[in-house]
């Protein structure tokens, strides 16, 4: 797929990776369609991609609400016409270990609101925008590519018992999308980014993220940019379908 003037919708796209997303594929002269909940850190991103000469528009929406969702993808369709790429970048943590042994007692660390959270943005969420998008999709004819953004953690990491299903689940989602919708001239595909220098894991406590950075084979966090570039690969080649790409700087090698 020729990037230059398809339409590409975008996640999370107010800041952290996916406003770097968002400026790669400006740099590619793809018309972009950017959802997220915070309406200054989304204007901000449109504004950096208008700079670049591309159209980029912002939305506000929740992707875990399904009226929302149906919503925001008409609204897309009215205002570009068409669809060809959705990345599935937004998503949240809330960590804690599942359960503990506090004074004798053993207790439920992990609570349901804090599973909750996460399964209705990262998993809801992403399956609500991804049905939406095949839709469009199907309707316009568009030839498209689904990407959903997992994370290492979808292998199993302490603390994480809610984040790491919910990264396993995305992942096991695309290749699903990738078997049922080609048929319709769509992928689908993943990217396992590892620890990325994102607002997600600079607020971590520094002896925390030095331990992280010395157990990196490469011995850096990766850039927010290294993901876009992934998402660019993806997009690009019509032959990548059901896979999922690490981009982790050798971290689960
Ligand atoms: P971030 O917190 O900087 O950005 C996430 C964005 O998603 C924010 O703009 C937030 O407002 C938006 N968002 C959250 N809930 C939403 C909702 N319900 N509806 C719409 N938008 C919502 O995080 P990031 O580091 O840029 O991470 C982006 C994605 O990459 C996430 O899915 C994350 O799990 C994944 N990831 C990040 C890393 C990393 O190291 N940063 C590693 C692996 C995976």
């Amino acid at each position: 797929m020729n990037l230059k003037d398809k339409v590409v919708v975008i996640t999370g796209g107010g800041r952290g990776l996916g406003r770097s997303m968002a400026l790669e594929l400006a740099d590619q002269g793809a018309k972009l369609a950017l959802v997220d909940l915070s309406e200054d850190d989304l204007e901000r991103t449109v504004g950096l991609c208008s700079e670049k000469g591309v159209e980029a528009k912002s939305y506000v929406a929740n992707v875990a609400d399904e009226q929302a969702v149906e919503s925001l993808f008409n609204d897309i369709i009215r205002d570009f016409g068409a669809l060809n790429g959705l990345v599935n970048n937004a998503g949240i943590t809330r960590d804690g270990l599942f359960v503990k042994v506090k004074d004798g007692k053993v207790i439920k660390k992990m609570s349901i609101d804090q599973w909750n959270q996460v399964m209705d943005v990262n998993l809801t969420g992403s399956f609500l925008c991804a049905r939406e998008a095949a839709i469009k999709m199907i309707e316009t004819q568009s030839a498209g590519c689904l990407i959903n953004i997992s994370s290492i953690s979808r292998a199993g990491n302490m603390g994480q018992t809610n984040y790491s299903a919910t990264k396993a689940g995305v992942e096991a989602m695309a290749v699903t999308w990738a078997k049922e919708l080609a048929r319709y001239n769509i992928r689908a595909a993943s990217i396992a980014p590892g620890y990325i220098g994102t607002e997600m894991v600079l607020g971590m406590k520094p002896e925390a993220l030095e331990k992280v950075e010395a157990g990196i084979p490469t011995k850096r966090l990766g850039k927010p940019e290294e993901i876009a570039k992934t998402v660019t690969f993806i997009l690009e080649n019509d032959y990548i379908s059901g896979r999922c790409f690490e981009v982790d700087g050798g971290l689960r090698v």
